[in-house]
């Protein structure tokens, strides 16, 4: 049997063995006892709702796990990508044109798969808990965008990779990752007034009491207003939110209106000087500038592998080309990927302490910042008990009463 594929069925077995083993102990993590932190919060009956919507996901997305993971599998083992790539030279045209063939049928594929789980999650599961407000026509609408977004974005990166590995030679990695970088930089400078406002509505926070109570606070701190809004979230989901997009002119702090909804202003001011934290602390730029090196990482080890004649035959297929290279190499890359998902994700839980510590400082109401995370956490039925090692694979905030604690001992400091 092919090495590669020995290595490629093993990596898919060992990431489903353990998420499978993750998913059992966040669920035997499950305590029927409410923490006292949230009496007043949750009461008895809302609590086990929590759970039964943490066990409802959790099984669901075991199911949904399953079936990829077979799919794929039988996929890799009975050749479809050789015949995915046989359809695709059909057309006889040149090695980017038929990559981007290949790769439109792979993922065109792939996302009307999971189609089914998606309308499943979203009308049967959030609408059962309550928390599903989105239309069929937007869900529609909200497909077909991302279709389309995803065709131009993913289509010019996927020809640039293509274009550059097909002619520099041993420095094509270097190029490309310069060009690539280039490219990303300049997604994630126009995403909030380009790529956003397809999805959503963005309004300049209105006049009025909370816009007053923010702009004393954003004068302090040297904070110009003109970068705070308000997006309908609810157009999809009661559930709420707040997040620090962008960098440069079109950066932006986004209060979802379901948040504005369900809390006081004094709390609104400490989740938005949680915010502005994030970008005093430069935060999303160090996440750029790790992505960026991960990425530079990555081609790297993808240039050792562009059209290894091993990997090809592991995939069953006739003929070799850089496009199909692309997409076997994700296959080796996934515990890599997973390595660097951990990390980022380590970061982002240290960046959560550090906004907390900023705004604690800064506006001075540790209280109320308690309240507004509780709030939060309770409309959002989330779980108070996750797992250390589910924490440690997937979270990108602390569990909320992990927070809590930094906030209380923050605020005892002298
Ligand atoms: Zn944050």
């Amino acid at each position: 049997m092919n090495i590669y594929l020995i290595i490629i069925l093993t990596i898919l077995l060992v990431d489903y063995v353990l998420d499978f083993i993750v998913d059992h102990l966040n669920i035997k993590n499950i305590d029927p006892n409410l923490p006292p932190e949230f009496a007043g919060y949750y009461d008895a009956a809302k609590y086990r709702r929590s759970q039964e919507y943490l066990k409802e996901n959790t099984n669901f997305g075991l199911f949904t796990n399953t079936f990829f993971t077979v799919i794929t599998i039988l996929f890799v083992l009975l050749g479809g990508f050789n015949l995915v790539d046989l359809v695709a030279r059909h057309f006889r045209q040149s090695e980017i044109i038929t990559g981007l063939i290949f790769a439109a049928i792979m993922i065109f594929g792939s996302q009307v798969l999971s189609l089914p789980f998606s309308v499943y999650g979203t009308f049967v599961i959030e609408e059962k808990y309550g928390f599903n407000r989105t239309t069929v026509k937007t869900f529609i609408l909200d497909i077909l965008k991302s279709w389309l977004l995803t065709a131009l974005i993913g289509g010019a990166a996927f020809a640039l990779v293509i274009w550059f590995f097909a002619r520099s030679g041993a420095w094509a990695w270097v190029y490309c990752w310069l060009a690539l970088t280039v490219f990303e930089l300049f997604i994630t400078f126009i995403a909030p007034v380009v790529i956003m406002p397809l999805f959503n509505k963005f309004i300049p926070l209105p006049e009025g009491e909370l816009r007053s109570a923010i702009e004393d606070y954003a004068r302090k701190q040297g904070f110009k207003m003109k970068g705070i809004f308000t997006m309908d979230g609810s157009r999809r989901s009661s559930k709420s939110n707040a997040f620090f997009t962008g960098f440069g002119r079109f950066r932006r702090i986004v209060l979802f209106d379901t948040l504005i909804e369900k809390h006081m202003i004094v709390e609104l001011v400490t989740v938005l000087a949680h915010e502005i934290g994030h970008y005093k602390k430069k935060h999303i730029f160090k996440q750029i500038l790790l992505s960026l090196t991960i990425s530079a990482i990555m081609l790297f080890i993808l240039s050792r592998f562009i059209n290894n004649p091993g990997l090809f035959q592991a995939f069953r297929m006739q003929e070799i080309s850089i496009y199909a290279s692309l997409f076997f190499f994700g296959f080796l890359f996934s515990p890599l990927n997973l390595f660097f998902s951990i990390l980022g994700n380590q970061l982002s839980r240290r960046y959560e302490y550090e906004a907390d510590a900023y705004a604690v400082s800064t506006a001075g109401q540790p209280e109320a910042m308690i309240t507004a995370l509780k709030k939060l956490t309770v409309d959002n039925l989330g779980n108070l008990t996750p797992h250390p090692l589910n924490v440690f694979l997937h979270y990108t905030h602390p569990p909320v009463l992990e927070r809590i604690k930094a906030i209380r001992k923050l605020s005892a400091k002298p």
